[in-house]
This record gives C-alpha cells, sequence and structure tokens, in this order.
C-alpha cells in the first residue's frame, strides 16, 4: 500500500515538472506567434495592406521608411472606397510653404469634422520623412478624375516657389520609383496633378518643365536601378 502509494507522488511531481516546462514552451511560442502577428499587423497597416494580393513580394524589403499615420474613416478624407485599378503616381505639391508633413497630415483628419473632400495617400515633409494616410488599397481625394486609379503623393516645400527640399526630392524619387516596381506601374504613369486638370500643381514643376523632365529621369533612373 505505501509502496503504491509513493509512486504516484513521485510520477505527480514529474508531472509538475513536465506541466511547468509545457508552460515555458508554450509561452515561448506564444511570444514568437504574437511578434509574427504583430509584424503582419503593421506591414498590413502601411502600403503592404494588400501586398500580398497586388504587390511584388520581391520588392517588399526595400520598401522606404514609411511613418505609417492612416486617417480615422470618414466621408470626407478617407471614404475607404476600395482602389480596384492602379495605373499611375500623381505627384502634388501641399502649397502650405513651411508646414510639415504631419501638419498635412492632421489637416486631413480634421476634415472628418465637416469640410472639403481632400486627402492623399503620401505625405512627404521637408525633411524628407514620409508619412502614409491612406492605404494603398483605398482611394485618396487628391486628383479628381484619377482618384480611382493611382496613388498621391503630395510634397512639402519651403517656400513659396514651390520648389522641394533635396532631401524631399530625394524621398520622392525613392518612394515614386518603389512603388512603380512594387505596383507594377510603368515609370511613363508617373504624371503631376496638373496633367489631370491643368491646376498649377505640383507649381514649382509646372513652372519649370526642365525641372519635371529632370525629376522623371531621376525616377526612371532610380526605377532601373532597383
Ligand atoms: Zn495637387
Amino acid at each position: 500500500m505505501a509502496k503504491r502509494r509513493k509512486r504516484p507522488k513521485k510520477k505527480k511531481s514529474f508531472g509538475i515538472f513536465k506541466a511547468l516546462l509545457l508552460v515555458l514552451v508554450l509561452a515561448a511560442v506564444n511570444i514568437g506567434l504574437v511578434s509574427a502577428i504583430m509584424q503582419h499587423r503593421t506591414g498590413d497597416s502601411g502600403v503592404s495592406l494588400d501586398g500580398e494580393k497586388r504587390g511584388n513580394a520581391a520588392y517588399a524589403a526595400s520598401r522606404p521608411e514609411l511613418d505609417v499615420q492612416l486617417l480615422t474613416p470618414n466621408p470626407n478624407s478617407r471614404p475607404q472606397i476600395p482602389l480596384r485599378r492602379l495605373n499611375g503616381i500623381v505627384i502634388h505639391y501641399t502649397a502650405n510653404p513651411g508646414s510639415s508633413a504631419m501638419q498635412n497630415r492632421n489637416y486631413f483628419e480634421g476634415l472628418k469634422d465637416g469640410g472639403t473632400k481632400a486627402s492623399s495617400h503620401f505625405i512627404i515633409g521637408i525633411d524628407g520623412e514620409i508619412v502614409q494616410c491612406i492605404p494603398s488599397s483605398e482611394i485618396a481625394y487628391a486628383s479628381n478624375s484619377r482618384n480611382d486609379d493611382t496613388l498621391s503623393i503630395e510634397c512639402c516645400h519651403p517656400d513659396k516657389s514651390g520648389k522641394f527640399s533635396e532631401e524631399t526630392y530625394d524621398s520622392l524619387v525613392e518612394l515614386t520609383a518603389w512603388l512603380c516596381r512594387y505596383f507594377d506601374i510603368s515609370p511613363d504613369e508617373v504624371i503631376r496633378h496638373y496633367d489631370v486638370t491643368g491646376k498649377l500643381c505640383p507649381k514649382y514643376y509646372v513652372e519649370n518643365e526642365d525641372a519635371w523632365e529632370d525629376l522623371l529621369a531621376d525616377i526612371k533612373e532610380a526605377y532601373d536601378a532597383m
């Protein structure tokens, strides 16, 4: 009797040890799983929201650094209308000298409380920082008749001329070239807001055709190098 009682006791303590080990292993697996999901989520909230469906995975890792600050869904700046076709990229300027990317992003965010319809997928700041406001799978209110088949990039500028800072320019070239690669858009489909509506946007690159041609050439060069 005593022998029989002893044995299960031994077994029980071994069982507790095994259970503890199992808990530790499960916890480790769980941490790995959660971090994997979090990483996936981070990607999901950015440009690769539908990247696995539409983007070229070969370029996923070379994505430029994005500060993903998505707008709250609302009828004026983020209507969550699916962007079903993607045929081009439209370049804009903010027409608000000296303002930062986040200030412009927050202006779009504020439109949820009323006002005009306006937004952009990306905003590039004077220091070259890139803020993403709208997922690439949704339309932005930026480019009029081309809202439903293009991605939009707003560029900040230091003064009234509308000329981009070197940092803004470099980020614009990098982001545009990468978006062309990732979404399989020809660099020939990179256009100005001006080319859609005749609006003076982006001002400096409408008034200076040579500067626009140089910008396109730089985008193509970056595209070819990717
Ligand atoms: Zn514009």
